[in-house]
């Protein structure tokens, strides 16, 4: 599978430091937002991307390796940072095969976002782990009340944060024109998903896109770091007949050889929050 990609990072208007990071390196992309005090989250989100940098370079990872860089991540954090006051989120999408054909991992803990836009619409792929998220889920607010509310920045997962990270995966088939989208909360409380998709409908250059969104997302307030990694898929060698409104799957690395059958079907919908294998 070739992609092209590009991808921008600012610290905004009202940080003092710049705690995203962020990697864009075929087969992995992905976005890591720090947090915690004296720069702790610098260093949670720049370990975490130095993890993931160990990916970069091979034609595809499987499911069991981004789950192992995200455990890895959590050993690492509570090693370097004493007390546990480090975390970062992590989001992004990994190229994986099966049987021949490519498909994407979407992986995500915390309230960074793996979006997808194809044929001019634009679908989230991952779901936030926040407590916004949970009151729209229990319908006591509505979602376009989620930006603006007072609670919007408190996540209720994230790596290194004392307990074991509990990443959700999703996967869906890759597809020739499928454009995905990586961003920090900086992004997404800036920007609507309306504007998010005009944006990318503007700059058909994945760089282009991605400093684009960066830049609006400053001017329309910039009050948090801001990343964005954008990612087009050119060709898919062997793709599979695929139907890109085919719903995302969300899947387990442990339940993989199960889970795939190599058809591009609709396949029951995993529970959004699948245990971790020990
Ligand atoms: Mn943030």
């Amino acid at each position: 599978m070739r992609t092209t990609w590009g991808s921008a990072t600012d610290r905004g208007r009202v940080r003092p430091l710049n705690e995203d990071s962020l990697l864009a390196y075929p087969p992995v992309f992905m976005v890591a937002d720090g947090m915690g005090g004296h720069s702790a989250g610098d260093v949670a989100s720049r370990l975490a991307v130095e993890e993931f940098a160990q990916l970069a370079g091979r034609s595809t990872v499987t499911p069991d390796d981004v789950h192992d860089c995200i455990q890895r991540v959590a050993v690492r954090l509570r090693d370097a940072v004493d007390g546990g006051t480090a975390g970062t989120t992590v989001a992004g999408a990994a190229v994986v095969a099966h049987e021949g054909a490519s498909y994407w991992l979407v992986f995500n803990i915390g309230d960074s976002r793996v979006y997808r836009w194809t044929g001019g619409e634009l679908e989230q792929i991952s779901v936030d782990h926040s407590v916004v998220q949970e009151l729209v889920d229990s319908g006591e607010i509505h979602p376009d009340q989620a930006r603006e509310h007072p609670e919007r920045h408190v996540i209720t997962r994230a790596v290194g944060t004392g307990s074991e990270p509990d990443p959700d995966y999703w996967l869906i088939p890759a597809a020739p024109a499928d454009r995905l989208l990586i961003c920090s909360d900086g992004l997404t409380s800036e920007l609507d998903d309306p504007t998010i998709a005009r944006l990318l409908a503007a700059e058909p250059d994945p760089q282009g896109a991605a400093q684009l969104l960066v830049t609006s997302a400053v001017e329309a307030g910039g009050r948090d770091n801001v990343s964005a990694v954008v990612v087009d898929v050119a060709t898919v060698r062997d793709a599979v007949d695929t139907d890109s409104t085919v719903p995302p799957t969300a899947v387990h690395p442990s339940v993989w050889d199960d889970d795939v059958d190599g058809t591009t079907q609709p396949r029951p919908t995993r529970p959004a929050h699948p245990e971790v294998a020990p």
